[in-house]
């Protein structure tokens, strides 16, 4: 009998951290079928990889693909950057599980993040549901899914700040543990976001008692990058510590000049905490910008209640009075993006209400659309005359920490993108179609703080472990054949800040569950990724 394919002359890196070595692989059924020598003759289609490194698929262990895969199924500025799974639903925002009664408030809260929300039927409920809307729907990409803190609390108790009552925590645990039971492989926050920034240390300690019975992860977006970057390091160390779970810091960095070279500090801290037990690692993505939604700018006050209650703000004299001060009031707690970056380090990248502000920064912006006023005044009247829909990439971390980090040993490789495509319009970060490509070749290659076989294991097998996966991660016989072929002389990131819809180059193929998704450098727009469910 013939195998689906072989993969002939290339040089397998098996993901363990192990060197290459020029090896055939066979694939048949999905599945990786025969790794060591083969013939043209066995296979009923081959690929030429001469020169080209082979290895397993690569896993982004953070991004926001779950938002926009129902709108854009092919997943194009991940498919073709070599990445066959993505770990979702972070950040505090997933999909589900949504609740009849705030529904309208999930969705205002996952808006921004959604493409074409409108048109997507919001129909499904737990997470099982939408996992099944997706997979009928289609995906080149395997997903594995986190439950957002932000989400649960919304479908509990929408976007009151008040602590939780005993029962709204019940109902919270209970949402919890259905979602693990239905394949979810841990919860994530969001805790710059309300209502994940409404949620005090012991809700979190409690809601994440959950998670023990299952050995599930606790990811995070900490509740501060900056000011209180080791506070919040030790917020998440805590959880971790209390109930024996993987703690997972996500895109870790230090936001704010002030706060440059504060990773050193955290990474011992989570050097240390592995010494007392503590599974904790954290993910990077391999650019010196943010990108977040515009709402983050304010102080949390401004957005209790809602979407709809911070646009009533926005117009109050007093509410942006008192936004001001709150902006300006040196040492805050918040993640204060405008006094760690500046507002001409700022720069608006997806307006779809207002796409001519795209590209330009928040200072720009009030100087030639608001001339005359007052800089709040002008940036409250902006943000209210776009209802607060957009996302912005903030300038504010230093290349040596990203170099740093993602030189560190307890650190993997994330996006924290979502699923664009040429046609989807905007100027995302370029880290949605770059973050692999530019990773292998400016920190690996070029700069060589990593061996490439190093480079390559965190990337593919030290997220498939984070993640409990038994048979991705690695090329071994029996594992699914998510396979990344690329050519480590041409492999770069071509997307930037002013033109970010550009693939990669030098990634000629990729294979997702035994299909080929890239074939010499071009997306056949199959759809064979599965959901993942944590067993
Ligand atoms: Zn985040």
């Amino acid at each position: 009998m013939k195998m689906d394919l072989a993969i002939l002359n290339g040089f397998l890196f098996d993901g363990t951290g192990n060197p290459a070595v020029k090896m055939d692989i066979g694939v048949h059924n999905g599945h990786i079928a025969k790794i060591g020598r083969i013939s043209k003759t066995e296979a009923e289609q081959t690929i030429d990889a001469a020169g080209l490194a082979v290895c397993p698929g690569f896993i982004d262990m953070h991004n926001h693909v779950d938002n926009g895969v129902l709108a854009f199924p092919s997943v194009d500025s991940y498919i073709m950057q070599g990445v066959t799974t993505s770990v979702t639903g972070n950040c505090g925002a997933s999909m589900a599980p949504l609740d009849n009664e705030t529904i309208e408030l999930s969705r205002r809260y996952l808006a921004p993040f959604v493409p074409s929300s409108e048109k997507i039927n919001w129909k499904w409920r737990t997470s099982a549901e939408f996992m099944r809307v997706i997979q009928s729907n289609g995906t080149a990409q395997n997903l594995a899914f986190f439950v957002g803190q932000g989400t649960l609390r919304i479908a509990v108790k929408g976007f009151s700040p008040s602590k939780a009552t005993e029962s709204e925590m019940e109902r919270m645990k209970s949402l919890l543990r259905n979602s693990l039971d239905e394949g979810c492989f841990g919860i994530s926050s969001g805790l710059i976001y309300p209502p994940g920034s409404f949620t005090d240390e012991e809700e979190l300690l409690t809601l994440t008692g959950e998670l023990a019975p299952k050995g599930a992860i606790y990811a995070t977006h900490l509740r501060n990058e900056g000011n209180l970057l080791s506070e919040s390091v030790e917020e998440a160390l805590e959880i971790g510590r209390r109930w024996n779970i993987p703690v997972q810091l996500s895109h870790h960095k230090a936001v704010g000049r002030p706060n440059w070279g504060k990773i050193h500090h955290t990474l011992r801290m989570m050097e240390e905490a592995r010494t007392e037990g503590i599974d904790v690692c954290c993910d990077a993505y391999p650019y010196t910008a943010a990108s977040t939604t515009v709402t983050s700018l304010l102080p949390p006050f401004a957005l209790e209640g809602g979407v709809e209650e911070t646009l009533l703000r926005l117009q109050n004299t007093d509410d942006r009075q008192k936004m001001a001060r709150e902006i300006c009031r040196k040492g805050c707690s918040w993640e204060n993006w405008i006094a760690g970056a500046g507002m001409e380090n700022i720069v608006l990248s997806d307006c779809s209400v207002r796409p001519e502000v795209e590209g330009k920064s928040l200072q720009e912006i009030v100087d030639v659309f608001y001339p005359g006023r007052e800089v709040f005044d002008g940036l409250f009247d902006f943000l209210a005359d776009i209802q607060c829909l957009a996302k912005m990439v903030v300038f504010a971390m230093d290349e040596n920490d990203v170099k740093t980090v993602l030189a560190h040993p307890l650190s993997c490789v994330a996006s924290d993108s979502w699923a664009s495509t040429p046609q989807s319009g905007g100027k995302p970060h370029p880290r949605g179609y770059g973050t692999f490509p530019r990773f292998l070749r400016r920190y690996v290659l070029d700069s060589g703080i990593l061996t490439l076989q190093d480079g390559i294991r965190k990337i593919t097998s030290m997220p498939a472990s984070r993640l409990g996966l038994q048979d991705r991660g690695l090329l071994r016989e029996g594992f699914l054949a998510d396979i990344t072929l690329f050519d480590p002389d041409r492999i770069c990131d071509c997307s930037t800040f002013t033109d970010p819809h550009r693939f990669p180059e030098g990634i000629p193929y990729v294979i997702v569950n035994g299909e080929i998704v890239v074939n010499e450098g071009r997306l056949t727009n199959k759809r064979p990724g599965m959901i993942l469910r944590k067993v």
